[in-house]
């Protein structure tokens, strides 16, 4: 309760940055301590998965991409899982704050249109179960994709891929059990396969943590007969995730 009477004072206060709330000019904007303290994720990374390398390397994909390549073609990734970037995930996840994702829309549009892939039919969020969703009341993968798809132009798909398996928090698994936690969890109904065939899709997360969710999306949306499955996620977790 404390969250949503603060999301509807926020609309109606003069704007502040929803990160450290300083007081800023426009709603959905960072303040340019924020904006300068996000780490943006530059070369050398791996060309598969955006996962930042400490140096030069001479691989063009990480070690995990090379042992078990993901379902998915390519992920942006525009800032590191860290710091600032962390917080302003968790400020649009659990704090309620919408007003920060066009402000993070906006920077996941800058690697996607770098790329130049050749262009995407539809975006995709990575969906929430339905259990998950009624207690969240929002999806803030759908969220950052219609403020993306009004950045880039392309429409948003949400429905058809759903998450039909309720999956136990991935907090503390590593990279291999997270890929078991969730390679069932996704599902496209015979039925609804026609709106993903010979489909360019970008999925659409907030978090790429091991890559293990988007790829079983990337799996589930091929399956479905969709050509090509990138990721675009507003951050990327640096490290591979021990334990
Ligand atoms: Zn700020
Ligand atoms: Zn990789």
């Amino acid at each position: 309760m404390k969250r949503v009477s603060g999301t509807l004072l926020d609309a109606l206060l003069p704007p502040r940055c929803p990160v450290c709330r300083a007081r800023i000019v426009e709603h959905g904007h960072l303040c340019g301590g924020c904006w300068s303290a996000l780490e943006p994720i530059a070369d050398p990374k791996c060309t598969r998965c955006s996962l930042p390398f400490a140096h030069e390397s001479d691989g063009l994909v990480c070690g995990a991409c090379h042992a078990t390549p993901p379902d998915f073609d390519h992920a942006f990734t525009p800032v590191l899982y860290a710091d600032k970037g962390r917080s302003l995930v968790l400020a649009l996840k659990y704090g309620g704050l919408f007003a920060a994702a066009p402000a993070m829309a906006r920077m996941m549009a800058g690697p996607v249109r770098a790329a130049d892939r050749g262009g995407y039919d539809m975006l995709v969020p990575v969906p929430l179960h339905r259990f998950r969703l009624l207690s969240r009341r929002f999806n803030q993968s759908q969220l950052l994709a219609a403020s993306l798809g009004r950045e880039l132009g392309i429409p948003n798909q949400n429905f058809g891929l759903i998450r039909s398996k309720s999956t136990p928090s991935q907090g503390t698994l590593n990279r291999n059990k997270r890929i078991k936690n969730v390679r069932s969890a996704f599902s496209v109904s015979n039925s609804d396969a026609v709106l993903f065939q010979g489909k360019n899709i970008l999925l659409v997360d907030d978090v790429l943590t091991t890559g293990a969710t988007a790829s079983a999306c990337a799996k589930t949306l091929k399956k479905a007969g969709a050509t090509s499955v990138d990721v675009a996620a507003f951050a990327r977790v640096g490290q591979p995730v021990s334990g």
